[in-house]
């Protein structure tokens, strides 16, 4: 039996050090904000390469505070990718602005900077690419669109830590990135958690605001904000797990290069990794036109196997009052369709990877 995802298993790695962690916080009597949230925000901008680091209550928030932080209103539009998960889209929803959804590359599943341009209105405020799978979406053709047509730029890297773009780790080559430390992530946190980078000092000071009642001083509100605060629980525990982020993503990679090699010759549809591209191989996603049999072939043998994801958002129920029919945007219909997400993580062992090769050589 191999499970698409242990998360068990990080905790037996470094349970010594995460006890100790939770067990500080507890003993401190700060549960609100505090010195490890502010050690972990300072460790994790250096970590980035960015200037400023603000911890928040989850991805969804990190993205939403972010378009607030750049001024996304009412009436706004932002340029989307049609694959995503659909936390993307909501939180340009949650400003009162449209999703503008723009369709992949057909290599790398990133958002096809050629077919940006044509999206762009004069109500455009901001292009939110995401880095999907982990795979740095192509961030110099949309940072010279942006700068011409004089918007933002927000990276969704909820799928990404740690992953470089021509040498430099993500993080701040948009104006603002969002992160979530969901528990299934490359960072994760034992529970909600998320961040935003910058190097802009005026949007970490407006996210901080957002993030707590709108509040510099307490009982003193300037904005209508929000309660987005990251737990100091979670900054603890995401304090150790931060220091092992590169030898685990080492790990992945190198369970991504056994697929990549085991699989070469048997038909799957495989990743393509640009060559100014390290991806942080949060998925490892494949493609075959039988995706619904071969799901249950791989359950049947014992392995588990997720789609990312079955729905794209235009085709949600969430998303019915926008008035998108199926073949709108038939990229992400395809992928939808066809992709199939393999078990990868820093705890597989080369084993087991092994089997879940041989069992999609005899069944694919
Ligand atoms: C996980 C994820 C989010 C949302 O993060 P939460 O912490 O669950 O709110 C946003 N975007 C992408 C691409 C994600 O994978």
């Amino acid at each position: 039996m191999i499970q698409f995802l242990d998360l068990k298993a990080p905790y037996q790695e470094l349970k010594t050090e995460i006890d100790e962690a939770i067990s500080r916080v507890i003993q401190s009597g700060w549960f609100i904000g505090g010195a490890e949230v502010d050690q972990f925000e300072e460790d994790f901008a250096a970590y980035c390469g960015a200037n400023h680091a603000v911890g928040v209550a989850n991805g969804l928030d990190a993205l939403h505070l972010s378009l607030r932080a750049l001024g996304v209103g009412a009436g706004d539009e932002v340029i989307v990718p049609s694959n995503t998960y659909i936390a993307t889209w909501l939180a340009v929803s949650q400003c009162g602005a449209k999703p503008v959804p723009v369709e992949p590359d057909a290599r790398t599943y990133n958002i096809d900077p050629a077919r940006i341009e044509a999206a762009i209105t004069s109500r455009t405020k901001v292009i939110l690419p995401v880095h999907l799978y982990g795979q740095p979406a192509n961030m110099d053709p949309i940072l010279e669109i942006a700068g011409r047509s004089g918007v933002k730029v927000l990276e969704d890297a909820a799928q990404a830590h740690g992953a470089r773009y021509k040498g430099k780790r993500l993080g701040a080559h948009g104006d603002v990135v969002a992160w979530s430390f969901y528990p299934g992530k490359n960072l994760g946190a034992m529970g909600d958690g998320g961040a935003v980078t910058t190097n802009d000092p005026q949007i970490a000071d407006r996210i901080r605001v957002l993030r707590n009642y709108g509040s510099r001083v307490k009982y003193v509100n300037e904005v209508q904000g929000f309660n987005s605060r990251l737990d100091p629980l979670q900054a603890a525990i995401l304090r150790v797990k931060l220091a092992y982020l590169d030898e685990w993503n080492l790990r992945r990679r190198a369970v991504a290069a056994q697929y990549q090699n085991g699989l070469s010759k048997c038909g799957l549809g495989l990743p393509y990794v640009p060559d100014w591209a390290e991806p942080a191989w949060h998925l490892y996603v494949v493609q075959h036109p039988q995706r619904d049999v071969l799901i249950r072939q791989m359950s049947e043998a014992g392995i588990g196997t997720m789609i990312h994801y079955p729905i794209p958002p235009h085709l949600q129920q969430a998303y019915s009052s926008e008035g998108y029919a199926r073949g709108d945007f038939p990229l992400a219909e395809e992928i939808a369709g066809k992709f199939l997400s393999l078990p990868v993580s820093p705890h597989l062992l080369s084993h087991d990877v092994e089997t879940v090769i041989d069992k999609l050589l005899r069944v694919g």
